[in-house]
């Protein structure tokens, strides 16, 4: 949505920082918005109680129309998603949405803009720094206590330890329960490439609770036991039918894999199975990847200026 800069920048008085990341101040209070596929996903700021964000939170969600909508607390007030059939009708939705929450703050006197957004005290020596998605400003003393607990954050995460041996062998779990499924979906006739994606799942979930970190190395390991151990089970199945079928007809001549190999429709199948197998593992890696990096984003402190 890359060409809707001018028009986001110029309905909500926004400045563009970054590709589709907008911040700026909207009448009275910090606005953080991106524009992505899914619409309008951002932040209002204010400093007040919980029940004022509920209130808050209730007022966006029902104001205009409920459809495509989502909204809930953030470390400084709201976070929301928004969207509509077309820009226009998104634009003017989340417009809407956006004044009666501001209305709703203003008339109860809700600290916004020239306060600090962590204490709530008015302040003229405010900075606005990046935590994680978001921009906030804060005063001094805040600034200083967040930076803070973000090197904390990091130094904790830093020294935790790192098993790559343990977390290969919970990994190796993980993917060993999946190959069981593989081969018991697979009898059972339903389509068993989407075990790749759970087998993923399940190395990544075990490489971490045996003492793994998570990270970049962990998904190349849980990647390449995944796909190993699924191509293994899906061949050592097609030995097995093989096997059975040279018993039934009385074949000595060849090895179990020649037979599958010389027979055109066994072949066919087992060369299908593989390749879906590696597809769908790499789809589960890349579904993996992508969600535990947003997890890793929201649960790990960032901060920048
Ligand atoms: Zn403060």
């Amino acid at each position: 949505m890359g060409m809707y800069t001018k028009k986001v920048e110029e309905a909500l008085g926004l400045k563009e920082k970054n590709n589709n990341e907008f911040y700026g101040e909207y009448k009275g209070y910090e606005l953080t918005l991106y524009v992505t596929q899914q619409g309008f996903e951002g932040y209002l700021n204010f400093y007040s109680s919980q029940q004022v964000r509920i209130e808050a939170i209730n007022i966006f969600i029902n104001t205009v129309n409920k459809s495509i909508t989502t909204a809930n607390e953030s470390p400084f007030g709201i976070h929301f998603l928004t969207n509509g059939f077309t820009y226009k009708s998104a634009m003017e939705k989340l417009k809407g949405k956006l004044d009666a929450v501001v209305e709703y703050l203003t008339q109860n006197n809700v600290p916004g803009i020239g306060h600090c957004m962590d204490c709530g005290k008015e302040s003229q020596y405010l900075e606005t720094v990046k935590l994680n998605d978001v921009y906030v400003t804060l005063d001094n003393e805040c600034s200083l206590k967040l930076s803070s607990q973000v090197e904390e954050e990091k130094k904790e995460f830093d020294e935790k330890p790192n098993n790559y041996l343990r977390g290969t062998l919970g990994a190796l779990i993980g993917v060993g329960i999946a190959c069981v499924a593989w081969v018991i979906f697979y009898f059972l006739g339903f389509l068993s490439m989407i075990i790749a994606v759970l087998a993923v799942f399940l190395g990544n979930y075990f490489y971490v609770k045996f003492g793994g970190k998570a990270n970049n190395v962990k998904t190349i390991i849980v990647a390449a036991l995944s796909l190993v151990g699924l191509l293994l089970t899906c061949l050592f199945v097609y030995l097995y039918f093989a096997e059975v079928f040279m018993i039934t007809e009385h074949i000595t001549s060849m090895t179990p894999f020649e037979y599958i190999m010389k027979d055109p429709e066994m072949k066919s199948a087992f060369t299908h199975d593989m390749i879906m197998n590696s597809v769908f593992t790499v789809i589960g890696v890349v579904i993996q990847y992508s969600s535990t990096k947003k997890k890793d984003q929201n649960n790990q402190l960032r901060i920048s200026k």
